[in-house]
C-alpha cells in the first residue's frame, strides 16, 4: 500500500541529495572536530563551511550561528540565555499565546525564576496586534519572542513590524522560525531579528540538529556547559553529519524556493477549494493571505477528528489533528482556542501540510477519502 504523507509541518522526509552529502561524515570522515590530526580537521572544516553557508542565507556573520540539537534547544537557548543574561536590567518578557510549546514551556520555566511573561492574544486569523505589543513594553522588558509562522494554522506574523518596534525600544527580538526556514526568505539584518531558531528536519534535513542565530550585539548565557565547542556557548561533540545535512538542505530549499512554493501552494489551494465543495460548512482556520504555502487547517462541523484520523491512517494517509505534540493527546489546541473557535467546530480540526514531494494524484486521493469517511465520523 502506498503512503500518503501530508504532515510536513511535523517533519519531512530526508532529501536523498542531503543524505548523500551526510554519509561520508558518518562512514569515512568521522573524526572528532576537536581533534588536531587531519581526520579531525576535515570535520572541523565541514562544520565551518556549513556555518558560513547558513550565515550567507540569513545575512548574518558565521560567528553568529550556533549549532544545536534542534528547534526546541534553540528556543530554550535563546530565551533562557538572553533572559538570564539581562536579568539585572529587567525581568519582563513578551511572547504570544500561540507559540510552540518549546517557547511557552520555556517561558513557564522562567516564571519560576521570577520573570514576568506577557502572553499576547491573537486575532481570529492568528496575528498579534502591533499596538498591543507596543503598549505591553515596560522599562523592564528585556526580550520579545514571537514566532515567525505558526506550526498549526500557518499564520505568518508581522515580523518586520515587530522587529522595528523591538529596535525602536532597543529590546532583543527572538523569533522561532522553525516553520518559516526553508519556506520564506529571511534576512535577519533587514528584519531587525536578534535571535532566530530553526531545525533541519522541517526542511528535508535530518532530525536532531538545528541552529540558533544570535546577533553579536546580544549577550546570552549558555545552557550546556562542558567542552570548548561553539565558542564555549554550547558544549558537546558536534553532530557533523547533521550539520552538513542541515546546510545542504537549506541551500537546496532556497535554490528552488519559488518553484517549490508555487507548486506547494497550488496543491494546497486546490485541496482547500475541492474540500470546500464537498463540505460547504467546513471552517478554514488561520489567515488565507499571510500563510505558509503548504498549510491547510480545517475544521469539520460536529465531527469526531479522532475517528477521521484513524480512518485516514487505515488507508495510509498521514495527517495531523493540529500539532504533532498535542495530537497524541487530542486535547483542544491552545492555538485554536486563541483564535476563538466556535463550539461545534472545536476539537474537529484537521491539519494537512503539503511538501515538495506531494503530487496532485495524492491530493485527489486525500479528497476522495475524506469525502467518503467524514460523513461516517
Ligand atoms: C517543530 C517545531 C519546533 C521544535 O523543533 P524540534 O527540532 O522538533 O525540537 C519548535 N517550534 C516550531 C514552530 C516547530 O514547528
Amino acid at each position: 500500500m502506498s503512503l500518503y504523507y501530508f504532515d510536513n509541518a511535523a517533519t519531512t522526509v530526508l532529501d536523498e541529495d542531503v543524505f548523500n552529502e551526510m554519509r561520508p561524515f558518518m562512514m569515512i570522515n568521522y573524526g572528532n572536530p576537536s581533534s588536531l590530526y587531519t581526520l579531525g580537521k576535515i570535520s572541523k572544516q565541514a562544520i565551518e563551511k556549513s556555518r558560513s553557508d547558513i550565515a550567507k542565507i540569513i545575512n548574518s556573520k558565521p560567528s553568529e550561528i550556533y549549532f544545536t540539537s534542534g528547534g526546541s534547544e534553540s528556543d530554550n537557548m535563546a530565551i533562557k540565555g538572553i533572559a538570564r543574561a539581562y536579568k539585572q536590567k529587567g525581568n519582563h518578557i513578551i511572547t504570544s499565546s500561540i507559540e510552540h510549546p518549546a517557547v511557552l514551556e520555556t517561558c513557564k520555566d522562567l516564571e519560576k525564576e521570577g520573570f514576568k511573561i506577557t502572553y499576547l492574544p491573537v486575532d481570529q486569523f492568528g496575528s498579534i496586534n502591533l499596538k498591543q505589543l507596543e503598549t505591553s513594553i515596560t522599562p523592564s522588558t528585556i526580550l520579545i519572542s514571537i514566532m515567525f509562522a505558526n506550526n498549526e494554522i500557518g499564520t505568518i506574523e508581522p515580523i518586520e513590524s515587530i522587529g522595528k518596534i523591538a529596535s525602536k525600544y532597543n529590546i532583543p527580538f527572538h523569533t522561532d522560525a522553525v516553520q518559516a526556514m526553508g519556506a520564506i526568505r529571511i534576512d535577519v539584518k533587514e528584519l531587525n531579528i536578534s535571535a532566530l531558531s530553526f531545525s533541519a528536519h522541517k526542511f528535508y534535513g535530518p532530525k536532531g540538529v538545528g541552529a540558533l542565530y544570535i546577533s553579536e550585539d546580544i549577550d546570552f548565557q549558555r545552557l550546556i556547559s562542558g567542552g570548548h565547542q561553539e565558542k564555549e556557548k554550547r558544549a558537546g561533540t558536534e553532530n557533523v553529519a547533521g550539520i552538513v545535512g542541515m546546510s545542504t538542505a537549506l541551500n537546496k530549499s532556497y535554490a528552488n524556493l519559488t518553484d517549490h512554493n508555487t507548486s506547494i501552494k497550488n496543491l494546497r489551494d486546490y485541496f482547500l477549494s475541492e474540500i470546500t465543495k464537498k463540505f460547504p460548512d467546513i471552517k478554514i482556520n488561520g489567515s488565507i493571505l499571510k500563510r505558509l504555502p503548504g498549510n491547510a487547517n480545517i475544521s469539520f462541523r460536529n465531527r469526531d477528528r479522532k475517528k477521521i484520523l484513524d480512518k485516514l491512517d487505515s488507508v495510509n494517509i498521514c495527517a495531523s489533528a493540529g500539532s504533532a505534540c498535542s495530537a497524541g493527546f487530542l486535547k483542544q489546541s491552545h492555538v485554536l482556542n486563541a483564535i476563538g473557535m466556535p463550539k461545534d467546530y472545536s476539537g474537529n480540526s484537521l491539519r494537512i501540510t503539503i511538501g515538495k514531494y506531494n503530487t496532485k494524484e495524492e491530493v485527489d486521493f486525500l479528497i476522495k477519502t475524506l469525502a467518503e469517511i467524514v460523513p461516517q465520523c
